[in-house]
């Protein structure tokens, strides 16, 4: 976005850092981007949902765990008057499993949801990094076999694909296991990174101990340099979550959708296990994965439900709709021109009168003609509707045709039937 010259100097009329307006030409983007994934959503029996954008503190610090980067320093938490502890939302997936809990959904299953609205982290901002962002997201409850990752990897393929990003991203691919391969895993890495304690970032040292496996994430490149010669969780994968991994395996080729294996791609937050995907690009320098996500089976117990089986995924819309090709233009307008206030009376009434009949209709407020008319130019108007006493005398208007310059006197009763061609 080009850098406002006329940018007030209070500082409270700068947004807050990290957060931004979306203008309407860039909002066009955006909303192309969740409407897309809306749309293919919907295709795969997806019903839409909304959540709160806050919850109780404590729906994301037992999910995320006390360990993961947005429990330990992203989150917006604040005491409301009464004294709760209240969060912003950094993400969906703990809402969905909230609302799944509150509203007794348990006979629903499997539920099959869709989501989209702005999340909150408290973050170093830079490109493709916001303290308040938006975020689609799917979510499926209820199916424990591989099958169902198939299913929300392949509509999150599909999104990207409708929104033309095929050629952009790859899928990166990889199972955490189940709970007694990750616990032999935990140890073998452990034993590993315990030998390069020393050369550790701090941060990952308070890992290890906690949560090795976080450390696979480090974005440091001391560690990421120790991280490159690690034992990988293939080699401490039981017989059931191989299994498990070569079903998912064998369901994408069936569904034609590519993936490169990436050991060590592990997600960011305590809950989940078996299937862990990212959607990646190059084009975004290091703000390349626009999507992600995996399967969370512990997530409804942990939170004091009974056993369900979860996966789903989260985009971030300002990257997708950074990488999407410029939706096409709104459909000119119409632009209805009063020759003098007299008029103004009749031309609010058919600017009504025509937006209400479907078409888009541009008022010229105030001014002298030829000002409503440069006006109607700026608007990249199609037709003008010219509203002069003369014609009004006589029950009609003259039709500019902005592109060629033509004018028609047409009477006020055909004037819809006159503009069909611009609607
Ligand atoms: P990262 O490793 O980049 O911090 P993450 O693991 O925290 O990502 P997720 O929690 O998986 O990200 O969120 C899913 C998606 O949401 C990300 O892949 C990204 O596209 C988007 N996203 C996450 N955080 C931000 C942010 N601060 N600003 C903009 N988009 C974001
Ligand atoms: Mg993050």
């Amino acid at each position: 976005m080009p850098k406002n010259e006329n940018a007030p100097k209070n500082p409270a009329l700068k947004p807050v850092r990290g957060t931004h307006d979306i203008l309407p030409a860039d909002y066009r983007r955006h909303r192309m981007v969740v409407e897309t994934a809306r749309r293919v959503a919907a295709q795969y029996g997806y019903g839409e949902m909304s959540m709160p954008i806050f919850e109780f503190t404590e729906v994301f610090q037992r999910t995320l765990g006390d360990t993961s980067d947005i429990v330990s320093k992203e989150m917006y938490t604040f005491a409301d008057r009464s004294g709760d502890s209240l969060t912003l939302r950094p993400e969906a997936t703990a809402g969905v499993a909230r609302a799944f809990l509150s509203n007794g959904l348990i006979q629903e299953l499997p539920l099959k949801v869709f989501c989209q609205g702005p999340m909150f982290r408290y973050e170093r901002p830079q490109k493709g990094r916001l303290r308040q962002f938006h975020q689609i997201d799917v979510e499926l409850l209820g199916v424990a076999e591989a099958l169902g990752d198939v299913e929300i990897i392949a509509l999150g393929a599909d999104a990207l694909n409708a929104l033309g990003l095929k050629d952009k991203v790859t899928l990166e691919l990889n199972t955490l296991g189940d709970l007694e391969s990750r616990l032999a895993y935990r140890s073998t890495l452990v034993d590993y990174l315990s030998g390069h304690a020393t050369k550790l970032s701090s941060d990952s040292r308070a890992r290890l101990e906690r949560n090795p496996l976080r450390i696979l994430d480090s974005k440091n490149e001391g560690d990421r340099a120790i991280i490159a010669d690690a034992p990988l969780i293939s080699d401490s994968l039981n017989f059931s979550s191989r299994r498990i991994f070569e079903d998912l395996c064998a369901g994408l080729t069936t569904a034609g959708i590519s993936y490169r294996l990436n050991p060590r791609l592990v997600r960011g937050l305590d809950y989940y296990c078996h299937a862990a995907f990212e959607f990646t690009t190059e084009a975004l320098g290091a703000q390349g994965t626009v999507l992600a996500g995996g399967r969370y089976d512990g997530l409804i117990a942990q939170m004091g439900g009974q056993p369900t089986p979860g996966t789903g995924w989260a985009a971030g819309v300002e990257r997708l709709a950074m990488l999407i090709e410029a939706p096409s233009e709104a459909p000119r307008p119409i632009a209805v021109v009063p020759v003098g206030e007299d008029q103004d009376a009749q031309a609010l009434a058919i600017t009504l009168r025509l937006r209400r009949a479907g078409f888009t209709v541009e008022l010229g407020y105030s001014g002298k003609v030829k000002k409503r008319m440069k006006r109607a130019n700026k608007l990249n108007a199609c037709a003008a509707v010219v509203l002069g006493s003369e014609e009004a005398a006589r029950q009609a208007v003259m039709v500019r045709n902005m592109d060629t310059g033509e004018e028609a006197e047409v009477s006020l009763e055909s004037l819809e039937a006159h503009l069909a061609c611009h609607r």
